[in-house]
C-alpha cells in the first residue's frame, strides 16, 4: 500500500488516491501514561519530553499504522498563548513533526495535526484574517519539516476549517480535513449544524484533498456519516471514531469499547467508503493492532 521507496512517488498526492490506510489512535491518554498531567498542554512536551512523544509515535508505527499524526494539535498561537508559549509556535510544531518523522522512518507516512484555534468566529472575538494568519504561521512551521500531509481535525465550524485548509494549501502538501459530528438527534451534525453533505461541499470548495470525520461519538455513528460523504464525493475519506461513549469514573474519563469490538466495525467503515481509518479519543495502539487484520 505504501511505496517502499519514497522517491518513487513523484506526485505527493498520488499515493493516497487508491487503497485503504490505517491511521493511528489517541495520543492524549498515551502521553498521560508517560506522566503528562491533566490540564498540561501536550504540545509543550515536544520540547520538554521529546523521548516520551517519540515513544507514543513509535507505538503506533509498531502497531501497524500506515499514517501517523504529530503532537501538534494545539499548535496555533491562540492555543499556545493560553500556556504562555505563543512565541514558540515554530519550535513546538517543528519539533512535533520531526519526532513523528523520526518514528515513522520508512514504515509510515506522517500527517501533521492541526486542531481548532479555540476562537469562535461567530462570537466576533476573532476575525477571519487573524485566524488565517494563525493557521498560516503553524502550517508554515510544519511545512519546514516536510511531512507527507497535514490533517486539520476536530473542527466544529466549517468556516474555521475552510480558513485552515486554505492556509495549509499554501505549503503544497496534501491537506486532509476532518469535522466533529456530535450534535442533533442523530449526531449527524456539527455543533454549528453542518451536515456531512454540507461539510463535503464547503471543504471541497476550500481545496481539501481528503475529507472526513473524527471524535464526538463512537464508531457506529461514523458508518452512516461515511456513507453520506461517499455518496457526494470521490475524494478519499478519513474516519477516526472514539472508543465508544466516555464515562467519568473517579474523575477520569474512561471509554468502554474494547479494541476487538472497535476493530470489527472497521469492515463496515471500509464498505461505507472510508480510505483512512484510525481511532480518536480512548483508542490506543491495541486498537490499531486489532484493526490491522481488517485493513
Ligand atoms: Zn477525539
Amino acid at each position: 500500500m505504501i511505496e517502499e521507496n519514497n522517491n518513487v512517488t513523484k506526485n505527493p498526492f498520488d499515493w493516497f488516491n487508491t487503497g485503504t490506510f490505517l491511521l493511528d489512535g489517541g495520543w492524549g491518554t498515551q502521553l498521560q501514561a508517560c506522566g503528562l498531567a491533566i490540564g498540561e498542554h501536550p504540545d509543550l512536551w515536544n520540547l520538554s519530553h521529546p523521548e516520551a512523544v517519540l515513544s507514543v509515535a513509535e507505538s503506533y508505527v509498531a502497531a501497524g499504522s500506515n499514517v501517523i499524526l504529530s503532537n501538534t494539535f494545539g499548535g496555533t498561537r491562540f492555543v499556545l498563548s493560553r500556556h504562555n508559549c505563543a512565541d514558540k509556535v515554530e519550535a513546538i510544531n517543528r519539533a512535533g513533526v520531526g519526532i513523528s518523522i523520526k518514528a515513522a522512518k520508512d514504515k509510515a507516512k506522517v500527517f501533521a495535526s492541526v486542531g481548532p484555534s479555540g476562537m469562535m468566529l461567530i462570537s466576533g472575538n476573532v476575525t477571519e484574517q487573524e485566524l488565517y494568519d494563525a493557521f498560516l504561521e503553524q502550517v508554515t512551521a510544519i511545512g519546514k519539516e516536510n511531512p507527507d500531509g497535514i490533517i486539520i481535525e476536530t473542527m466544529s465550524d466549517p468556516a474555521e476549517a475552510s480558513i485552515a485548509v486554505k492556509a495549509a494549501k499554501t505549503t503544497g502538501l496534501p491537506v486532509a480535513v476532518s469535522m466533529v459530528f456530535d450534535s442533533g438527534k442523530n449526531k449527524d451534525r456539527t455543533m454549528m449544524g453542518t451536515t456531512p453533505e454540507q461539510a463535503v461541499s464547503i471543504l471541497t470548495e476550500a481545496g481539501a484533498d481528503i475529507i472526513g470525520a473524527n471524535c464526538g461519538q463512537g464508531i457506529d455513528g461514523f458508518i452512516p456519516i461515511c456513507k453520506r460523504m461517499r455518496a457526494v464525493t470521490k475524494l478519499p475519506i478519513w474516519m477516526k471514531a472514539n472508543a465508544g461513549l466516555p464515562q467519568v469514573v473517579e474523575g477520569k474519563t474512561i471509554y468502554s469499547q474494547s479494541p476487538e469490538e472497535f476493530a470489527e466495525k472497521t469492515k463496515l467503515l471500509i464498505e461505507a467508503g472510508a480510505n483512512f481509518i484510525g481511532g480518536c479519543c480512548g483508542t490506543t495502539p491495541n486498537f490499531i493492532a486489532a484493526m490491522r487484520k481488517f485493513i
